[in-house]
């Protein structure tokens, strides 16, 4: 379900087996559907494609995280779907997804449901600043505003039409790091190691994963924390949870996706099983494995602001002259600011080989330094 980039990798992953694919996405151009066997070009409610789809396949995941929790239900009814209905709609809300992360103990930033005007009215000033974020469908920043008085906080929410919205205090943030699992529905559960990610703007912009990148103990507690969360919810498939990093070294959990994640896509090159074949391993329900980092290395985010403004490409012939330079393009026609087009892996022997050819590359792309 789903035909974005995610989708293609799953597919490719999938391919490589010799699994045949079948992908549900109304765009006839979907990096996914591109690449897939099957393209069934129908939005994700339409009986009749929701019924080619369960026919085509002998078992159905999702690569985007909004695809209708119903539809799933749908599915389910007659082909096993991985992850459920269920855990998918827990993430698609971040108020049941807050509630779901307190139910397993892991902190969670200060916040307040708003979804009516006694609500917006009762907020206290310890949660301001703060960010308001929709409870539903937001995401690469979308859907957020960052207010720092009542008034403004009122404006912010009259701006997202008054939708039901989570308001969380703005917290200073020591780093960001991400944990991908999976869990087979035997409920054997297998880690990447921990992802460091700096965020520009709201969007993922590098993913650093080497040793040193953070402390042991706080990977550590991360991991755990991850799993504990997959395990409450009876997980089955990839899930990647995302965390703050405090100054004092605490921990804090902030979103969860339902799906391999853009923080993960550097396990295509840097693991030796990539986030993308345990999908399919869980969703083929075969064993898993505990991958192994075999490079350290560093992922940059290729947006569409990196093309010129008639689409042209960046300079790939220097970029590809780096050692270690794996580039990944999602075949997306048009770039646009923001818009993720692709992403570049740095592998290297060492950790500053690998920061000395990732710095290059950014300064031939024009990604600003880290
Ligand atoms: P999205 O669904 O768009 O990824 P997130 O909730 O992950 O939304 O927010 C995007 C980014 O905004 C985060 O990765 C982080 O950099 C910043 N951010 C979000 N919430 C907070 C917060 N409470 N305090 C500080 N920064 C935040
Ligand atoms: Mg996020």
């Amino acid at each position: 379900m789903g035909g974005g980039q995610l989708g293609r990798m799953f597919v490719h992953a999938a391919q490589s087996m010799g699994y045949f694919t079948a992908v549900l996405d109304a765009d006839k151009t979907s990096p996914a559907g591109r690449v897939s066997h099957h393209h069934i070009q129908t939005g994700y409610e339409d009986p009749q494609g929701l019924a080619e789809l369960a026919k085509l396949s002998a078992a159905i995941t999702t690569e985007f995280e909004n695809v209708p929790a119903d539809a799933l239900r749908v599915l389910a009814a007659q082909k096993p779907v991985s992850p459920a209905a269920n855990a998918v709609a827990i993430a698609q809300d971040r108020a049941q997804e807050k509630a779901h992360f307190t139910r397993c103990g892991v902190p969670v930033a200060p916040n307040a449901v708003i979804e009516t005007p006694a609500q917006l009215e009762a907020v206290g000033d310890n949660l301001l600043p703060g960010i308001l974020k929709t409870a539903r469908l937001g995401y690469d920043g979308k859907g957020q505003m960052r207010v720092k008085t009542k008034a403004e906080l009122a404006a912010a929410w009259d701006e997202l039409k008054r939708v039901p919205c989570v308001l969380e205090k703005m917290l200073p943030l020591a780093a960001e790091v991400s944990v991908i699992v999976a869990r087979g529905s035997d409920g054997q559960i297998v880690n990447f190691p921990v992802q460091r990610n700096l965020h520009r703007a709201g969007i993922l912009a590098v993913t650093e994963v080497h040793e040193g990148s953070i402390a042991p103990t706080l990977a550590q507690q991360a991991i755990e924390a991850t799993k504990t969360i997959a395990e409450g919810l009876s997980y089955v498939g990839v899930l990647c949870v995302e965390f703050f990093v405090l100054a004092d070294n605490s921990l804090v959990v902030n979103e969860m996706a339902p799906r391999p994640h853009n923080s993960g896509h550097y396990s295509i090159d840097a693991c030796d099983q990539s986030q993308f074949d345990l999908q399919v391993r869980t969703l083929a329900g075969l064993p898993l494995t505990q991958p192994r980092l075999h490079s350290p290395c560093i992922m940059l985010n290729l947006l569409g602001d990196l093309w010129g403004r008639n689409g042209e490409s960046p300079a790939w012939g220097q970029v590809l002259a780096l050692p270690g330079a794996h580039l990944h393009l999602y075949g997306k026609h048009e770039a646009k600011p923001g818009r993720k087009m692709g992403h570049l892996t740095l592998t290297g022997a060492s950790v500053d080989e690998v920061r000395k050819t990732a710095l290059a590359a950014a300064a031939i792309l024009g990604v600003e330094t880290f």
